[in-house]
């Protein structure tokens, strides 16, 4: 197997490998999992040179900071370790200074560790924008000056907010989910330049389109338009007359892109581990590509709502 790769992420001196590990899936938000098979995964990818891992209180309602903060004994140091603050259900949301403190203590306990490279305050589009530019934000510097994160940032799905917030609150990265892969692909143009600019790393999230782009499919919960899902099943079958996996040539395609440190991709068996790593040594078939584009320009960019409905009337969109 091809040796891991590594990138510098802009805003930190951290080297994070290409293939970064989203630990949603241990707390069991894409079905049920075998958690002894979730703390074999976590451990294979370290043992195979996956140096990120993301996670978040809200993950299975911290059943995924759990198993992760289990499976990370006596490997802590080996790895860079994101998690979030301000999302703690499906609706549940505070981003005051208050409770971003009490979260990150909360998080320490269960991930086991004192001291946590990424702290990122967590999909702000549902937050009030002023409160995690002037609240938020400040809270999380403050516990970067006292040594608990060492780098911080803000996730969500609308570009526009995520930009906004990043650049006025000085965040060292952000990370961005479902907007750069083989059926969306706006963060090349919205988001990416301007963090560029300003020397803001940016992670991205969500390579197989939250299940999309898999031979099993999305999850029911998935928000996407039912057109992008019907592509996605497209996509799968025209991977297979090539006698490829869409899962590989979707991931191989976010490696591709030069412009973010590592690509987050949602694991929990050491097989999915193997998979993903496959892709470092995949190369996308021109041909094969250009039907997946073919077959995906009716719906590329199609995307949803996320968050407050404010967000439009500051930005002029939405997404
Ligand atoms: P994803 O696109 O990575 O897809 C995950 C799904 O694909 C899971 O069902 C997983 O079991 C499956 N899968 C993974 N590898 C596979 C393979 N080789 N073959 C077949 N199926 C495979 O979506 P995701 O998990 O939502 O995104 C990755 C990570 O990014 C998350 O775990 C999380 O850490 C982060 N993320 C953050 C936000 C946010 O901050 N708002 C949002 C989305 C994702």
């Amino acid at each position: 197997m091809k040796e891991m790769e590594y990138r510098t992420l802009d805003g930190t001196d951290l080297k994070v490998s290409v293939v970064g590990f989203g630990a949603s899936p241990l707390g069991n938000e894409f079905g049920a999992i075998d958690p002894d098979e979730g703390e074999r995964a976590v451990r294979h990818a370290i043992d195979c040179g996956i140096n990120l891992f993301d996670v978040s209180p809200y993950y299975g309602r911290t059943l995924a900071e759990e198993r992760l903060g289990k499976a990370l004994a006596g490997r802590r140091t080996e790895v860079v370790l994101a998690t979030k603050c301000g999302r703690y259900d499906v609706a549940g949301f505070d981003f005051s200074a208050r409770r971003v403190m009490a979260s990150v203590e909360e998080s320490l306990k269960r991930l086991q560790t004192d001291y946590l490279d990424i702290l990122h305050a967590h999909d702000i589009e549902f937050g009030d924008r002023e409160q995690i530019v002037h609240e938020t934000i400040p809270a999380l510097k403050k516990l970067k000056e006292q040594g608990k994160v060492r780098f911080i940032g803000v996730t969500g799905f609308p570009l526009t907010v995520l930009a906004d917030v990043a650049v006025r609150g000085h965040t060292d990265v952000a990370m961005s989910y479902c907007r750069y892969n083989l059926l969306v692909r706006d963060l090349d143009t919205d988001l990416a330049p301007v963090l560029r600019e300003h020397g803001i790393g940016l992670l991205n999230a969500s390579p197989l389109h939250m299940g999309i782009l898999t031979d099993c499919g999305p999850p029911a919960w998935h928000p996407a338009p039912d057109e992008v899902k019907q592509a996605g099943k497209a996509v799968a079958a025209i991977c297979r007359r090539y006698g490829t996996d869409v899962s590989t040539v979707a991931l191989r395609f976010c490696l591709d892109y030069p412009h973010t440190a590592s690509t987050l991709v949602g694991m929990s068996l050491p097989s999915h581990v193997d998979a993903n790593l496959r892709a470092l040594t995949a190369t996308i078939d021109p041909a094969l590509l250009a039907e997946i584009d073919r077959t995906v320009s009716p719906v590329l960019n199609r995307v949803w709502q996320s968050g407050r409905r404010e967000s439009k009337r500051r930005t002029g969109s939405v997404v």
